[in-house]
């Protein structure tokens, strides 16, 4: 059996770090501040969104909600962006994604100040992270590697595989193994031989989006197989990209729910008090 990565767990001790921090900073009079953009009345943005609040108020951040019609247009959107970008009590911006189709999500995210795009989807961020020099991370791929930091996984010199090459997840997860000095290799739908090339991984990140897509014989004994999917089974059940029998051959795995999901939440709270603080 695995030893289970617990994303409950460290993310709870995320975040109770960042509320004594964020009490210090109230006590000075600088309470950070993050302003929720929700476009349409998609349910799966609406939970996210309202997780994303709670998870603001239990550490003590400011959250402001500015929910948006449906037909909402790209000039008003960009209004509202600009003038959160001009608040000082405002020190992250987030607008959840997807957009309502008519609406372009890369003007929107362009439009955000760079020191408030707590999403570090900004291409100015995204430079620095290419770079290695930054002031804030995207959520996801931070939140793995606080995960794999905290369960003392050394990823230098090691065989890091990241399934999926998205610009969210896939991509940047793959920048930060490397400024580990890991070994890595990015996998995506083209990729051929990938279960061999899996089976060569002492880490594996699986970011798909498909249901218990990573089988036990992708996987190396005793790898550590870090879950980002998050799906449905043909139940409805939540799963992640990782089949549950994986728990047999793996050395560390992470849960879905309870894993990476957590980390990414604890991880947008962090970016907003590293804002607040700049
Ligand atoms: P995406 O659809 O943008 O990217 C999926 C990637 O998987 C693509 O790069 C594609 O090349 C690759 N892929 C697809 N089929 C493949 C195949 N057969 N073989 C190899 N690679 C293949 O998705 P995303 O936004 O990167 O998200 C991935 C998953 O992570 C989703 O399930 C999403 O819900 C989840 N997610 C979870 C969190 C979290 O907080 N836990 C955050 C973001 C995304």
């Amino acid at each position: 059996m695995a030893q289970k990565i617990d994303g409950k767990a460290i993310a709870a001790a995320v975040r109770a770090e960042l509320k004594e921090q964020v009490a210090a900073m109230t006590a000075a009079g600088n309470t950070p501040g993050l302003a929720v953009i929700l476009v349409g009345d998609d349910p799966a943005s609406r939970v996210y969104v309202s997780n994303k609040e709670k998870a603001c108020a239990d550490v003590g951040i400011r959250s402001e909600e500015f929910t948006l019609p449906a037909d909402t247009t790209q000039e008003q959107l960009l209004e509202l962006v600009h003038t959160l970008n001009a608040r000082e009590d405002i020190h992250g911006i987030l607008c959840q994604l997807p957009l309502p189709k008519h609406l372009d999500d890369k003007a929107v995210i362009a439009a955000i100040a760079p020191e408030k795009d707590v999403d570090a989807f900004h291409a100015a961020n995204v430079g620095h992270i290419m770079i290695g020099d930054y002031t804030f991370l995207p959520c996801t791929p931070a939140g793995v590697m606080e995960l794999l930091h905290r369960s003392n996984i050394d990823v230098a010199g090691k065989h890091c595989v990241v399934i999926g090459r998205s610009n969210i997840v896939g991509k940047p997860m793959a920048m930060l193994l490397l400024h580990e000095n890991a070994t890595v290799t990015i996998c995506h739908s083209r990729t051929q031989n990938l279960k061999e090339v899996c089976r060569g991984a002492d880490v594996l990140v699986a970011a798909v989006g498909r249901a218990k897509f990573v089988t036990p014989d992708m996987v190396k004994p005793g790898a550590a197989v870090i879950d980002v999917g998050i799906n449905r089974d043909e139940n409805g059940k939540l799963c992640g990209d990782v089949d549950p029998a994986v728990d047999e051959v793996a050395g560390w795995l992470t849960p879905v729910p309870g894993g990476v999901g957590p980390m990414t939440i604890a991880m947008l709270l962090k970016n907003t008090v590293t804002a607040a603080q700049k």
